[in-house]
This record gives C-alpha cells, structure tokens and sequence, in this order.
C-alpha cells in the first residue's frame, strides 16, 4: 500500500503533469484550429495571427496593452454586502465567488482603471467573462458608478469594454436593479458632457445589452462578437422562423444599423482616441514619441564640462521641428 501511494502515484502524477507544460506554451485557435504560441498570442492581444479570431482577453492585459507603456492607475471600487440573499445551487454563492477570486486573483467581474492613450488621459472599465462568465452583479454595478464618478471628476472620457452572459443570478433582484442605476451613471456622463464610448466584445447578452452596453455615444464592437439580449435558439422558437446567417454577430449589427464601428482589436487605441479627442474638440493626437523637453535642461547641468558640448549638439536639431509644428 505504501509503496503504491508514496512511489508509484506520484510517478504517475509528474508524468502527467510534465506533458500539461508544452500545452501550456500553446493555444489552439477555436476557429481554424493553428496551434499558436503563447509570446505571439501574447503579442498580438489574444487575437489569431492566421484567421483574425478575437479570443477572450483579461481587462488587465487589455489595459496594459492599451494605456501608454502599460501604465494605468486602479480606480477604487466599493465593495457590496456579500451573498445578500445565502444563495445556493450545487454550490454556495460564497464559495463560488471564493473559486473565480483565485481562478482570475480579481475581485469581481470588472476593473476600473485610469490612465493615457496616446497622451490623452481617460477612464476605462473593462468587464471580465473569465470571472463568472462577466456576470452583473452588485459590484459591477459599484464598479460603473465609481468609473463615472472618477471620468465626472477629472472631467474625462469614459471607454466601457463590455462581455457578459447577463446579470448574475446569485444576487436576484439585486442584479436586476443594476440596470438602472447604471443607466443613471451613465447619463451623470451625458450631464457633464463628457463621451461615453461602449466597446462590445464577445459575447455581451442579457441585461448588459439591455443597459450600459447600448448607452455608448459611440458603439464599438469587436469583430464576429455575440451581442444581444436572449440567445438565438429561443428566439427561433419563439417567432417560429429560422434566423438569417450571421444574426446577433458585429458586421450583421452593423450593417443594420445597431453599431456605428467594428474595430479590430490591434486598431482600437487608434480609433478610441481618435474619436475621443474629436468628440472633446481636442487636435488630433500625436501617434509618435517626441523626444522629451526636460531631457536637454536636466542633462546639460548634470553632465562635466568636458562633455557638455555633446548634448549641446545634439539639443539643436531636436529643438528645431518643435518650433515647426508650434
Ligand atoms: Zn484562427
């Protein structure tokens, strides 16, 4: 028996555990099957570099990708009462929520977040479908209303990156009622005349859709995103027809007017902000770096005589296109 327990299983366990490591290093496309590596996956956000597929992404890999040089500073977010109706299925709601803490080491289904894009200073709050499946609950709630209190604040814009199965049914009503209490934040936004920018990912369903998601001044989605409110096989049963191809997808809801852009997700900075400095009639952004101003100043000091005239010589043709474009 104990030879069993102590030699032989463990043997067996690494042998398996040593052939889930290469699996690791590769992701197979769900749509056209390439296997890709996980540096290039990485690289090109989450996205197939053979057929264009737009996979899941976390909200904290998209902000990094996003903000300037991955820097973005968390918006605190209030927490809510916890398991407020002692919901229970197979499992308690408590521990579910314990299991997706430590499966995403997020807190909840949405983070907030401020920070630049191209040298324009937002808010963004992406929802995560890895944390229960992006479901709406409570905090998701608290999480739209501290994101648009933060953009009313600093007078910012505020970009929603939105992918959900719906309101999370551990929490009721209580998930329900973030419906309208986001459609509120929401409208403090249009208040203070600030652009609210809605980026539908997939899939987005159920009550999202029918609140925050299709509040957006201007709506964005991903490519071959899902976006809608119930699914489509319950649709087809109930008005007793078969569905158009390509139904409750981004190019069909853009075609029919439910979306004003479908952006790869390699192009959304630009396009965000784009749009965003047009709509806070701000010039156009600057796409390329500048050589920093304070650099010539700081150095020319701190550097020995001896080398002073380096800098010097190189601080003249750098300061030559600044006084172009002014
Ligand atoms: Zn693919």
């Amino acid at each position: 028996m104990n030879w069993i327990s102590n030699y032989v299983r463990p043997t067996i366990n690494s042998l398996f555990s040593r052939r889930e490591v290469p699996e690791n290093l590769w992701t197979k496309c769900d749509e056209c099957g390439t296997m890709l590596f996980h540096r290039e996956l990485h690289d090109a956000q989450n996205v197939c570099t053979n057929c264009n597929h737009h996979m899941a992404i976390t909200p904290r890999e998209r902000f990094t990708a996003m903000f300037d040089g991955g820097i973005f500073t968390e918006v605190p977010v209030a927490s809510p009462l916890a398991d407020p109706l002692h919901f229970r299925d197979q499992k308690k709601y408590p521990d579910r929520m314990k299991a997706a803490q430590k499966k995403t080491a997020e807190t909840d289904a949405m983070l907030v977040a401020e920070g630049e894009i191209f040298r324009t200073p937002i808010i963004a709050a992406a929802q995560d479908f890895s944390f229960m499946g992006g479901s709406m609950g409570m905090y998701v709630g608290n999480a739209i209303v501290a994101a648009a209190t933060r953009a009313v604040e600093l007078g910012r814009p505020l970009v929603l990156f939105s992918a959900a199965g719906g309101a999370r049914m551990q929490e009721g009503i209580l998930s329900l009622m973030q419906m309208p209490r986001t459609t509120v934040a929401v409208e403090m936004l249009r208040e203070a005349n600030l652009p609210y920018i809605v980026v539908l990912t997939h899939p987005t369903t159920g009550g999202v859709t029918a609140s925050y998601a299709m509040l957006g001044d201007v709506q964005i989605a991903e490519p071959n995103a899902l976006i809608g409110f119930a699914g489509a096989r319950v649709i087809e049963q109930t008005i007793g027809e078969k569905l158009p191809e390509g139904f409750q997808r981004s190019e069909y809801l853009l075609e029919h007017g439910m979306l004003d852009r479908v952006t790869h997700r390699k192009d959304l900075k630009e396009e965000l902000v784009t749009i965003i400095r047009m709509m806070m009639h701000l010039p156009p952004p600057i796409a390329g770096d500048l050589p920093a101003p304070a650099e010539t100043p700081a150095e020319a000091p701190a550097t020995p005589a001896q080398s002073a005239p380096k800098p010097k010589a190189e601080a003249k043709p750098k300061a030559a296109p600044k006084g172009k474009k002014k």
